[in-house]
């Protein structure tokens, strides 16, 4: 059982959205636990007001330390250990399978959103052991990173993905993107599945797969094939395509 505590200002945002589907059913299965805490509960003025002016200017709010420490404070207490914090910001280190990789190792993580401007960075220094961003962009609150972190981390957990293998054969799970797909129909709109899938050889399968795979990452991520795990064949295999594409792209 891996437990999430997300702190935000919009509970309801994250609930509509990680109430159903894959993740709805591993709560429901006890898999993870998820708890949404809204950090307004923890504020003492009866406006419930959670945010105020910055000391340095430059208009627009920030969120106060207080409220936030005392959500946080209404997990921490009573528990033996401090649960690993990360604070969603896009001055965070990228996200990425690694990391969700280490994550999901954990027993406990809690997730803090800002809103607004930010948070003021004394609960920051106090509670924060990571920040995490989505990416070089900067969106209006934490929610929806946080959103993304827990769906990605929750299907490597055993047990919530219907089938448990199915992560390890897909994109960047060994630094590679995976190979393309096909259902039913055979033929469609004049375009058959590649023969090789029909074969029922599934030593010819495996082979195709890692190949396009392969290629897949040559064609749209070749950055990424300096960090993927790949045997001396593999390197080969795509140096003779890399010429051949090189060669495609200057006739
Ligand atoms: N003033 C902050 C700064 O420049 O670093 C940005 C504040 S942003 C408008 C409001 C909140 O959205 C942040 O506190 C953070 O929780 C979240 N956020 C925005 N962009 C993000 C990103 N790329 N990754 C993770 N969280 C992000």
């Amino acid at each position: 059982m891996m437990r999430f505590d997300v702190l935000t200002l919009f509970p309801d945002m994250l609930e509509a959205v990680l109430g159903g589907s894959i993740i709805g059913r591993a709560r429901a299965a006890g898999l993870i636990e998820l708890n949404f805490i809204d950090i307004r509960d923890y504020t003492k003025n009866k406006h419930r007001k959670v945010d105020d002016t910055p000391y340095s200017g430059g208009g627009g709010m920030l969120m106060s330390p207080e409220p936030v420490y005392q959500a946080y404070m209404s997990i921490a207490e009573g528990l033996d250990y401090k649960p690993y914090t990360i604070y969603m910001s896009p001055q965070g280190k990228v996200f990425d399978q690694s990391e969700a990789i280490s994550l999901s190792k954990l027993r406990h993580i809690v997730l803090l959103c800002g809103h607004y401007e930010g948070i003021d960075q004394r609960v920051l220094d106090e509670i924060v052991d990571a920040e995490i961003s989505i990416g070089d962009f900067v969106l209006t609150g934490g929610e929806i990173p946080a959103m993304a972190v827990i769906d990605t981390v929750s299907r490597l957990i055993p047990g919530v993905l219907a089938n448990d293998g199915s992560f390890q054969n897909e994109s960047h799970f060994q630094a590679l993107l995976e190979h393309p797909q096909y259902t039913k129909p055979r033929e469609w709109h004049g375009m058959e599945v590649p023969e090789v899938l029909l074969s029922g050889n599934h030593a010819a399968i495996d082979k195709w797969k890692h190949e396009e795979s392969l290629l897949t990452t040559l064609r749209k991520r070749p950055d990424m094939l300096k960090d993927a795990w790949i045997t001396e064949e593999d390197a080969a295999f795509i140096e003779q395509h890399r010429r051949a594409e090189d060669d495609k792209a200057e006739r």
